[in-house]
């Protein structure tokens, strides 16, 4: 069956970004963030991707992520979930060696009594509130968990400690960024004079990572950079001001490509698609596409969206419908129906980026991603 686009993920493309991160972080140990699906590069097509360029750390939101992770990842690779977790998810975790999060007295409460039941230790990441409040144990609550680390050794691995900054990428929070630091060294310090001490400290996402090189540790989780975007405009500037570089050093591993369905010549003086909003002033000839708002091409990017076709830019006309889309190619002549469209990545010396086709959605290059539907074949190339 002939699917309506394919997603193609570039190894060489991967195996450059995961050189430059390592080399860049001073071979600090790095958390692969697969959450959304991999940011919708597809976790079953990605994981085995990246362990092939030397990843074993995984890190992902919930259980079912967790799950694909594992189902495709080679067993010496480890698996940690941030977030979302039930109690059979945490039994789950459990009997398989998945390291999870616990950022509540419940939470602990249950990984030691199921670690008891099950025979096996749960390996947990102590999460500390430090300014994000989203997740984390308040300062407060540090005694008592020492108390419970220290009287549960035969259920618990302490494996880590860690923290998630409230908005790195911009400097418009670098006051609360500055107290969140604070406010993690001295959890660390009464942790240490405890004398209960982790195998690991964490804090930094991508933007912390490039930012906030004393806060590394001894391990970073990078989600964004790793597919060969930065966590923003200022970051990537940032960076680039610092090194006197022109142009990044990752580079995107993500396209999506379509092929024209059908052609379509429209005499002048007609409207386009449903509605009013495209009107022809002249004769033209449409390329139909079959993928719409509901593969994930945003209903936004109606009259704006821009896409690739015979190495071309060419515009979106019309209203964005569920399953197609008409683009304009009166100017590039000789279309034909199975030519390849790019709806994201390179034609020739054209480039559809992520973050344009987001910038005229108003979207971040984050969403954008994520909301790429799974149902959408991955292939490596
Ligand atoms: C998503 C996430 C990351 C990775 O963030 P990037 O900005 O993509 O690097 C790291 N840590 C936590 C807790 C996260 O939720």
């Amino acid at each position: 069956m002939k699917a309506s686009s394919v997603i193609k993920l570039d190894q060489a493309a991967l195996q450059s970004n995961w050189k430059f991160l390592k080399t860049y972080f001073n071979k600090t140990k790095i958390s692969a963030v697969v959450k959304g699906n991999a940011y919708g590069h597809g976790i079953s097509t990605y994981v085995p991707m990246a362990e092939a360029c030397g990843v074993n750390h995984f890190s992902v939101f919930n259980a079912s992520e967790a799950y694909e992770v594992y189902e495709v990842a080679s067993a010496n690779s480890t698996i940690m979930i941030m977030g979302s977790l039930d109690e059979q998810d945490i039994e789950w975790a459990i009997a398989n060696g998945i390291e999870f999060y616990v950022f509540t007295m419940e939470r602990l409460a249950t990984a030691i009594n199921t670690a008891a039941k099950l025979n096996k230790k749960a390996i947990v990441h102590i999460e500390i509130e430090t300014g994000m409040f989203r997740t984390g144990f308040e300062h407060a609550e540090i005694p008592e968990l020492i108390t419970h680390l220290k009287n549960n050794t035969d259920t618990l691995i302490f494996k880590g400690l860690c923290m998630h900054f409230a908005g790195a990428e911009s400097i418009v929070n670098y006051v609360r960024i500055k107290k969140q630091k604070i406010g993690f060294k001295k959890a660390i310090k009464a942790f240490k004079e405890a004398e209960v001490m982790p195998e690991t400290i964490h804090a930094c996402c991508s933007a912390a990572a490039v930012r906030i090189p004393d806060m590394h540790y001894d391990m970073i989780r990078i989600g964004i950079m790793q597919y060969g975007f930065w966590s923003g405009p200022e970051v990537l500037i940032e960076y680039l001001n610092k090194h006197n570089l022109e142009e990044s050093p990752l580079k995107r591993i993500i396209s999506w490509e379509s092929t024209v369905m059908s052609m379509k010549e429209v005499p002048p003086g007609e409207f386009i698609g449903y509605g009013t909003s495209f009107f022809s002033h002249q004769s033209m000839q449409l390329a139909i596409v079959p993928v719409g708002y509901a593969h994930g091409f945003s209903r936004s990017l109606s009259n704006t969206g821009i896409v690739l076709i015979n190495g071309r830019r060419a515009p979106v006309i019309g209203t964005v419908n569920m399953n197609c889309i008409a683009i304009d190619v009166t100017s590039i002549g000789d279309v034909k129906i199975n030519d390849t469209v790019t709806l994201i990545g390179m034609q020739g010396e054209h480039e559809v980026s992520v973050a344009s086709f987001g910038e005229m959605s108003n979207q971040l290059n984050y969403e954008l991603l994520t909301r790429l539907p799974k149902g959408i074949e991955r292939k490596m190339v």
